[in-house]
């Protein structure tokens, strides 16, 4: 469903991400795991279309994105580190606005909007200003208007960061629900959270994707090196 081929991409000099290869197939949640500044973030937003690589490819659905930016874009999900919500915005007026960016109109945006609002769990606070909002109620709106339309692919950016116990328990109950009907890519920094939701993992350190394996082939071993040995 997803293939990244040789992605690049510098910041004037300085090299973010380099010669970055993988593929995601159809119903995986893949974690991509780094610690703070490996490059998770540039990554997230090139997979997404709102930067472009200098270099390499993102193709979906056999599809290059960057060619064919608009239209893809109305098909995928994204959950950004930083979600641009406007805080003065109450959270059923952010929704509609996010509907009419991605182009669903009508009948169908009322539809689309109570399927997303009893999915997230967030009816009761429709008509509250985001300002108003925990973190974790933010994140879920984050997920609302991201899964508006359905899309096929869900890329999101570290989903639990800065949310408390309780918080990241309904945040990973959420990414365990949608990705019953979407693929997934969340990022994080940490490794518990992919061996408690991903199939896969590609890890990625200062730039480069170190390790791509299923889960179930990272042996407890590996698994405890890496927990010891990286600064996740
Ligand atoms: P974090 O977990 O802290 O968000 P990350 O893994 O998402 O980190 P990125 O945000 O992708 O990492 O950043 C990768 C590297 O690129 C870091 O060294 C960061 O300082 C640098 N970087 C990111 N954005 C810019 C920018 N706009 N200009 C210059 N350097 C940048």
């Amino acid at each position: 469903m997803l293939q990244v081929t040789a992605l690049e991409r510098r910041y004037g000099d300085f090299v973010a991400v380099k010669d970055v290869n993988f593929t995601i197939n159809h119903g995986e949640i893949v974690g991509l795991l780094g610690h703070n500044g490996a490059g998770k973030t540039t990554i997230m937003k090139m997979l997404s279309g709102y930067l472009e690589p200098c270099h390499g490819s993102v193709t979906i659905d056999d599809t290059d994105l960057q060619n064919n930016l608009k239209k893809i874009q109305k098909n995928l999900g994204y959950l950004p580190e930083n979600l641009p919500i406007y805080p003065e915005m109450t959270v059923i007026d952010y929704l509609d606005y996010a509907a009419d960016l991605k182009g669903i109109e009508g009948h169908k945006k009322h539809i689309e909007i109570r399927r997303v609002v009893v999915e997230t769990d967030i009816s009761e606070k429709l008509t509250a200003q985001i300002s108003t909002l925990s973190r974790g109620y933010k994140q879920r709106v984050g997920v609302a208007q991201a899964i508006l339309g359905n899309p096929k692919l869900l890329i999101m950016d570290e989903p639990t960061n800065g949310l408390d116990p309780s918080q990241t328990q309904h945040m990973r109950e959420l990414i365990r629900a949608v990705s019953n009907h979407a693929t997934v890519i969340l990022s994080t920094h940490i490794m518990q959270e992919v061996e408690a939701l991903c199939d896969r993992v590609l890890i990625i350190n200062d730039g480069h994707l170190i390790v791509d394996k299923k889960m179930s082939e990272l042996k407890s071993s590996n698994v405890i090196a890496l927990k010891t040995d990286m600064p996740l």
